[in-house]
């Protein structure tokens, strides 16, 4: 039975990530910090950055699961597609993914360009990190196990980060966990370890176009301690803040890139009128 990918990357082809360029984006030394600054724990912050720029996030002082959300900034209909990135890329994602758009645009709205935590590899468990398995942590699913309401789970960190932005919970979509630990046991179950980074861990994305991020500094922290169920833990004390920076890149570097353009698909899924051949 082969069971290699089913869209595979074939060389020149749409999935093959120009890895020379995003190298060199990686490693540019004319890259200028334009903003930094740190999102505290159990909260959300949304920022702009610009096709272009890079985008830096860090666990700054202890291991920290954030949750992330991207949008195109002119068009947040357009924003991050968790499913179809698993199925174009992997289920957890590192150096040279790209972070993928829902449709009708299908596009990559970012690529990865570095993650100190990318030999992290899978563990003894089946354990990888930076997850597009699962998804935001809510009070609506919070509710329905502990029986509590609670305000700081990230899709509320989200929902408040956003509203500045003029968008609403309904912008808020599955997520990007980054820094976060997760696999699916022998029973097909998802699973969350504790997070791996260590302070000034990062991760690093490549706008393709102009985005805004929104990422919520997780209430449950770096996952070590059981959240729901009868062991559950106050998980305050292991959490962490996770710091932004954004880097304006040099423009030698971006000489020849060109920012993705949205998806050519000109049907119409078949509901295109046609003319009655009863009246002709
Ligand atoms: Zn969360």
């Amino acid at each position: 039975m082969d069971t290699s990918a089913a869209y595979p990357t074939v060389p020149g082809g749409p999935l093959d990530v120009d890895r020379e360029f995003y190298a060199a984006v990686a490693t540019s030394p004319g890259r200028t910090l334009v903003e930094a600054f740190e999102i505290p724990i159990r909260t959300g912050m949304a920022w702009q950055v610009p096709a272009g720029h890079v985008c830096r996030l860090v666990t700054v002082d202890g291991p920290q699961v954030g949750d992330l959300n991207i949008w195109s900034l002119h068009n947040p209909r357009e924003r991050f597609w968790a499913a179809r990135t698993r199925q174009l890329q992997a289920a957890h994602v590192t150096t040279y993914d790209r972070l993928w758009s829902n449709l009708p645009y299908l596009r990559p709205l970012a690529t990865i360009t570095a993650d100190t935590l990318e030999d992290y590899g899978v563990d003894a468990e089946g354990g990888r990190v930076h997850d597009t398995l699962g998804t935001r942590c809510d009070p609506y699913v919070n509710r329905m196990l502990s029986g509590d309401d609670d305000d700081f789970h990230c899709h509320s960190n989200l929902t408040r980060a956003v509203l500045p932005h003029g968008l609403t919970e309904f912008d808020v979509h599955d997520v990007l966990n980054v820094f976060q630990c997760t696999g699916l046991n022998e029973k097909d179950e998802y699973f969350m370890k504790d997070c791996p980074a260590r302070p000034g861990d990062y991760f690093e994305l490549f706008a393709e176009t102009d985005l805004l991020l929104a990422l919520s500094t997780c209430p449950g922290g770096d996952l070590s301690v059981p959240l729901w169920g009868p062991d559950a833990v106050d998980p305050t004390d292991f959490c962490h803040p996770i710091g932004v920076e954004v880097y304006k890149l040099d423009e030698q570097v971006l000489q020849d890139w060109k920012e993705p353009q949205v998806n050519p698909y000109a049907g119409a899924h078949g509901l295109r009128l046609r003319p009655d051949p009863a009246k002709s």
